[in-house]
Order: C-alpha cells, then structure tokens, then sequence
C-alpha cells in the first residue's frame, strides 16, 4: 500500500525503512526491501510490522547498499505472508519488483507464462509483473518495462531494479499515487510526500503512463513510447 525508493550517495536501507514508516496511515499488512551492491540484490521481506522487517535487517544495517526499492502491503491477492510480501523477483534475483495496485489480468498471464515454463512463488498479482518482465528483458530496460506495461490491465505505481543495471532504477504508474524526490543526496521515489519531505522538497509528480529512470544525480522521465517529457520541478511547500 506504500512504495519507496532511493537512488544516492548513503546507504539506501535505512532511509527506505525511514520513508515506509512515513506511509504507515496508508495501512498495512507486510513489508520488504530490495538492495542493490551493484554485484547482487538482496531482499528482507516479512508479514507484520515494519518494526519486524526493521529488527530483521537490524535497522537496516544489515543489507548493504545504495539503491533500493521497499514496500509496505496491503494484501488484495494472496493472504499476508512472508512468501507473497513484496519485493517479489524472479528466478535467479536478477530483477525485483514493488506494487501498489491491482493487476486484473493476473491470472490469464500467470497461465501462460506457466505454460512456458515459469514457477511462481506467490499467490499474489504483483509476481506475474517481475516474472513478465524476465521473459521479456534481453538488456534494455525501458523498452522491456514498456512492453510489459502493455501487457498489464488494472492499476499500478512500480518500482523495478535489474541486477544488471546497478547505477539506475525504475518506476511506473497508472491509477496508482507515485512521486519523484531529487536531492544532491540523491533521487527518491515515493507513493505520497511525506515519506521523502525529510530529504527534499523538490519533486515531480508523476502521471499514468509516465516511465521514470532514476540515476544517483538524475531523474529522466518519458511516456509510454519512450519519448522524453520535460517536467516542471515542483517545491513542497507545506510540512508534515
Ligand atoms: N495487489 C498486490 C498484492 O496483493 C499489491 C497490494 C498493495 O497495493 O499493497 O500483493
């Protein structure tokens, strides 16, 4: 029901545990974070509180890194648990997924892709996502993450790393709330303000369809031909 992401110059664990607690009025159910050290991603991922994903990575500390995408679930397919908490990924942990929403085809796209071969973990919507992006990704990321758009009815704000691609991350939206932060820090992503506000103030509010990358001192957004768009920044005036 909550995502957050970071992109920068510190370590990407605590702030993203920092950023989910700021989304806890939003409700929910689990929680998880997925690290990037530029050579593997790590996932930490529980049911409960964030109190518990926080004692289980030792507030962070314990998963090295600057990058990283976190989750707070509100569970809508699958029961909360563990196994169906987010960050979902694939097979061999090259790519990893967060999800706010509802994917309504989920189910027609999970039968063919087990027809194909793909093994699911989960029972929620969210893994076809992570998994459609693996069949498709054969090194460009926005071209992949584009055409599984297409593929995707329902509503989502994601949030997507490939091990592969360890200096960017990237993030989505359509029908669900997705912010950007930028910072000399670094770059955020955020489903609502308050989760950023302590790092920055200027941010891009992001629209259905828009396609963001985010780099330690870039953010680059376009739509869904990939086209660039220029974007005002904007300034949060009030506070928390
Ligand atoms: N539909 C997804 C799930 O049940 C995401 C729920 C959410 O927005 O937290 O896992």
């Amino acid at each position: 029901c909550g995502i957050v992401g970071y992109i920068g110059k510190d370590q990407a664990a605590p702030i993203l545990l920092d950023g989910l607690s700021k989304l806890e009025y939003r409700g929910y159910d689990s929680a998880g974070l997925a690290v990037s050290d530029g050579t593997k991603i790590q996932i930490s991922k529980c049911k409960g509180r964030l109190k518990v994903l926080s004692e289980l990575t030792n507030g962070g500390l314990s998963i090295q890194g600057t990058m990283g995408i976190g989750h707070t679930r509100w569970a809508t397919h699958g029961a909360p648990s563990d196994t169906n908490s987010h960050p979902h990924y694939n097979s061999n942990e090259t790519i990893a997924v967060v999800h706010n929403g509802i994917i309504e085809n989920y189910s027609k796209i999970k039968k063919r892709l087990e027809e194909k071969g793909y093994a699911f973990q989960s029972q929620t919507d969210t893994e076809v996502v992570v998994q459609l992006l693996d069949y498709y990704y054969k090194g460009d990321a926005l071209e992949t993450i584009a055409k599984v758009m297409t593929k995707l009815e329902g509503s989502y704000a994601l949030g997507i790393m490939f091990m592969d691609r360890p200096n960017e991350f990237y993030a989505v939206r359509k029908d669900s709330p997705l912010i950007v932060g930028v910072s000399e820090n670094g770059n955020y992503i955020a489903s609502d303000v308050p989760a950023i506000l302590k790092y920055t103030r200027s941010v891009y509010y992001i629209e259905n369809g828009e396609i963001v990358t985010l780099t330690r001192d870039k953010v680059s957004i376009t739509n869904s031909d990939l086209e660039p768009i220029e974007k005002e920044l904007k300034t949060v005036e009030w506070d928390i």
